[in-house]
């Protein structure tokens, strides 16, 4: 598998383990927000760590670390997920995969192969939004449609999550988003941080309390629903 970057030691990346995450380049999105946006338009600019390397440094740490984080870009793109994810299953680790969801087929493999131990699936915006918030223009929604119902039924573990920015999130959205995901067990509302490395300038999170309506808005819908990274 192509990797370009490595955080050796996470708390917050896998819920609940130490872990390590390793990146994916490349993304079939265009986040008008994302904040690895070299790395998906230019992956080739970061240093590439072979395999061998990972697998070096899971064996140094192999008291420490509880599992593996696997994200981007987007690693569904990548022909050899597969056989990467089987690699460090057989090393022992458990591994969670984060995906925006538009490779269902690839996600079904991968949830019929019993590789993921967890799923973090981005729910970006509601349906309407989405083309314009994932820099797609034709998104086809029922791909995404197809994954969270595939993650939903998979028997996984699993969670959706939000990053909440301004005009892209209200509580219509929230309705939508609530009826599209009925019956989840668990999503995130995260804040956006505002930087000057995103592609489009001035975008803006919205207010902890606007957050927590949306957050109330959706659990009428889903099971759990929490803030995440919000004072
Ligand atoms: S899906 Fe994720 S990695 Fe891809 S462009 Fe959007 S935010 Fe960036």
């Amino acid at each position: 598998m192509k990797i370009y970057g490595l955080t050796k030691t996470t708390l917050l990346d896998y819920p609940g383990r130490t872990a390590c995450t390793v990146f994916a380049g490349n993304c079939n999105f265009r986040c008008i927000y994302c904040h690895n946006f070299e790395l998906v338009t230019n992956p080739e600019r970061f240093d590439r760590k072979d395999e061998e390397e990972i697998f070096a440094f899971l064996e140094k740490r192999k008291k420490i670390l509880q599992g593996v984080c696997i994200t981007g870009g987007e690693p569904t793109l990548d022909p050899d997920l597969k056989d990467f994810m089987i690699r460090i299953k057989k090393f022992g680790l458990p591994v969670k995969l984060d995906t925006n969801g538009y490779m269902p087929g690839v996600l079904a493999e991968l949830i019929d192969e019993g590789l993921p131990d967890m799923i973090a699936m981005d729910i970006k915006t509601d349906r309407k939004r989405y083309p314009k918030l994932a820099g797609v223009p034709g998104l086809d929604t029922k791909r995404l449609e197809k994954s969270v119902k595939l993650i939903m039924e998979s028997g996984i573990d699993y969670e959706f999550r939000s990053t909440v920015i301004k005009d892209y999130y209200d509580d219509e959205a929230a309705h939508d988003i609530g009826k599209w995901l009925s019956g989840a067990e668990k999503m995130f509302l995260q804040g956006f941080e505002e930087s000057e490395n995103v592609p489009e300038k001035g975008l803006k999170p919205c207010t902890k309390e606007e957050m927590e309506r949306f957050r109330d808005i959706l659990s009428g819908y889903i099971k759990e629903v929490n803030l995440r990274g919000i004072d």
